[in-house]
């Protein structure tokens, strides 16, 4: 494995997420590759043979953005992963609908557009550049192009949850009647990692500030991963399936967790360990042991835990947040 794989905590399958570049044609502030020095211009050879050699039954192919790699289709085409999903900002797929070759696209499991706000307008502001005035009907052309050659694959748009951009339930809605006309599958509603410093205040809490009718939308042990544990929305549109993807309390401290969010990131850190001991987890392939990836101060690096410091760090945050310390201050900061 070299610097580009980065292995998901996934409970049921070996998965790894591939860094085909570092380069991208868009400029978001969110971005969380923006600021890290990770090598990973990988020649083509050595991301073919690393990921072959891991032996992932699934791939995510990020970047920066995948289609601005020279040989993206030969990666797709000679990767032995079963599971392929591609993410991009579709700005290519508008400027070239042949970027990706028939074959690429048969062969590809999922493909995830990250469209960050309703309106050209909006996605301007959002990637820090110019976007064709046709984007729009590029995507949903590309969309339906790709459904015709593969009608398995699974087309899901990313929205970035972003303050000022999609911070409310009728922005959510817009987003959502928007997938319908592209002719995607799911729209995923994220929130945003990894930030630092004064980008703190992009921050959108999915339930708190977007989706506050849903009293309960936890399934994140069943689909937790390295930077999100992915949730079901009650069904918002007849055509396009809505899910959350929420940050996890073991990999950041961006969000004021709850006591019930950090006991289930706790209960899906035991549950790791747990295969880990039993000797049936995917992650034994990926990891040497158990270590979990986390940034836990407003800087954008990562630290590497043990799984006993990382649940010693996980009681003691319980604790805290259960105190008459942890009382008093919130009042104090409510009276503020
Ligand atoms: S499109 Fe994705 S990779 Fe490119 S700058 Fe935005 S967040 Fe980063």
């Amino acid at each position: 494995m070299n610097d580009c794989m980065c292995p998901y905590y996934s409970l049921n399958k070996r998965t790894l997420n591939v860094l085909t570049t570092m380069r991208c044609n868009a400029q978001c502030r969110f971005c969380f590759e923006r600021d890290t020095a990770r090598p990973c211009e990988a020649s083509t050879n050595d991301l073919i043979a690393a990921i072959n050699a891991v032996g992932a039954e699934e791939i995510g192919l990020v970047g920066g953005d995948p289609l601005v790699h020279p040989e993206i289709n030969r990666l797709i085409l000679e990767s032995n992963a079963k599971d392929i999903y591609l993410t991009t900002n579709g700005i290519a797929l508008v400027e070239d609908i042949g970027i990706l070759e028939p074959a690429s696209i048969r062969k590809l499991m999922g493909l995830n557009i990250s469209i960050h706000a309703p309106s050209i307008a909006g996605l301007q502001k959002v990637f820090g550049r110019e976007i064709p005035a046709d984007y729009f009907i590029g995507v949903g052309a590309w969309c339906h192009y790709a459904k015709r050659l593969n009608p398995a694959v699974d087309l899901r748009i990313h929205c970035n949850l972003q303050r000022g951009v999609v911070d409310s339930m009728s922005n959510a809605q817009e987003m959502i009647r928007l997938a319908e006309s592209l002719g995607v599958d799911t729209v995923r509603f994220v929130e945003l990692q990894s930030l630092a410093g004064k980008d703190i205040e992009m921050f959108v809490d999915a339930k708190k500030d977007v989706f506050k009718n849903f009293e309960s939308y936890s399934e994140a042990l069943l689909n937790p991963n390295r930077d999100g544990c992915i949730r079901y929305l009650p069904r918002l549109s007849e055509r396009v399936r809505t899910e959350i993807k929420t940050i996890c309390p073991l990999t950041t401290v961006v969000k004021d967790f709850t006591v019930e969010e950090l006991e289930e990131g706790l209960a899906t850190l035991e549950l790791l360990h747990q295969r880990e001991v039993e000797g049936n987890s995917p992650l034994r392939v990926l990891y040497p042991d158990l270590r979990v990836s986390t940034r836990y101060d407003d800087s954008l690096t990562n630290e590497q835990r043990s799984y006993e410091e990382m649940r010693e760090l996980m009681l003691e945050r319980i604790a805290y947040k259960q105190s008459p310390e942890y009382e008093i201050r919130k009042k104090d900061a409510e009276i503020a």
